[in-house]
């Protein structure tokens, strides 16, 4: 597979403000944000011509900045119709949208009082976060060499991209030893999260998940709940420990980029995607995708 690097793309990358050409969307290596890890993002999907649960994404990215002690620098609506705008402005309707905002370089050292918020987004395309043809047996997934700290160490609510360290550390980890992601722990020992993805079980025909008490309580996570419950599919978040995980048939993980994506392993237990799994990686698709079937109605 070739690689296309980040920055030898053509496009336009929204940038403060105004739209720039993808090769222009530059900053100086003595940005705060590239020293000390300040900077938070999203990870959207668009379907069909509209970003889901956009609203809810940028949000997020306010509450992730304010929790990282910085202002965004344009209001809700603003970062909205943005994204928005960046996905027709280069003629995309189903693509991935990665809105960001940093310090920059106005102080470099551990305190950024004088720093100014930069924003960007950026949209490219981007099918699906696994190989499709190991969909359908599941992904294998090992345990990851980091925990997730708790939220008393760090603010474990944000979005922020120096939390996504040790998740890069134990994905690179797995995707060494032949294994497609890492299930973390959290740092009293239970289940939390993969590298980039919440995670679900099964067991007779109930939905178990861990409680988000130091990790992201995903879009997709909650999406899922909603979902399962909806479908008279009793969800219950609880504390879960690796020494309860034979007792589960069925395992999925989701995310935006992930969306619902069966697991087939992790570590040396097998985990048979069944058609709970899969009636929820139906219902996702489905509901991602709801307005075109809407506006089918409406013109039908
Ligand atoms: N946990 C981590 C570490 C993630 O990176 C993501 C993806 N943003 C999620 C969970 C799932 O979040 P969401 O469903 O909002 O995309």
């Amino acid at each position: 597979m070739t690689i296309v690097p980040f920055d030898d793309r053509d496009g336009w990358i929204w940038l403060d403000g105004q739209f720039v050409p993808w090769r222009d969307a530059n900053l100086h290596v003595l940005s705060h944000a590239l020293h000390y890890g300040a900077a938070v993002f999203e990870g959207e999907r668009m379907y069909d011509g509209r970003i889901f649960a956009l609203e809810a994404h940028t949000r997020r990215l306010f509450r992730s900045a304010e929790l990282l002690d910085f202002a965004i620098p344009f209001t809700e609506d603003e970062i909205n119709h943005a994204s928005a705008e960046t996905c027709a402005k280069n003629g995309l309707r189903n693509c991935y949208v990665r809105p960001i905002a940093w310090r920059g370089p106005e102080q470099l050292s551990v305190s950024a009082l004088q720093t100014r918020t930069r924003v960007a987004i950026a949209v490219w395309e981007w099918p699906k976060y696994f190989d499709a043809a190991k969909f359908q047996r599941g992904v294998r997934l090992c345990w990851a060499k980091y925990r997730r700290p708790p939220a008393e160490a760090a603010p474990t609510a944000a979005k922020a991209a120096g939390l996504y360290m040790i998740c890069t550390i134990s994905k690179n980890d797995a995707e060494r030893n032949g294994y497609d992601d890492a299930l973390m722990l959290d740092c009293s020992g239970a289940i939390a999260e993969t590298t980039g993805a919440n995670i679900f079980f099964v067991r007779d025909g109930q939905l178990y998940t861990p409680e988000p008490t130091c990790f992201l309580d995903g879009i997709t996570r909650q999406t899922v709940i909603g979902l399962a419950r909806k479908m008279g599919i009793a969800v219950t978040e609880t504390r879960i420990e690796p020494g309860m995980l034979s007792t589960f048939s069925e395992c999925f993980i989701v995310g935006t980029a992930a969306e619902v994506t069966p697991v087939g392993e992790i570590g040396v237990l097998t985990f048979h995607p069944g058609r709970l799994t899969f009636d929820l990686v139906d219902a996702y698709a489905d509901h991602v995708r709801a307005h075109v079937k809407d506006r089918r109605l409406v013109t039908a």
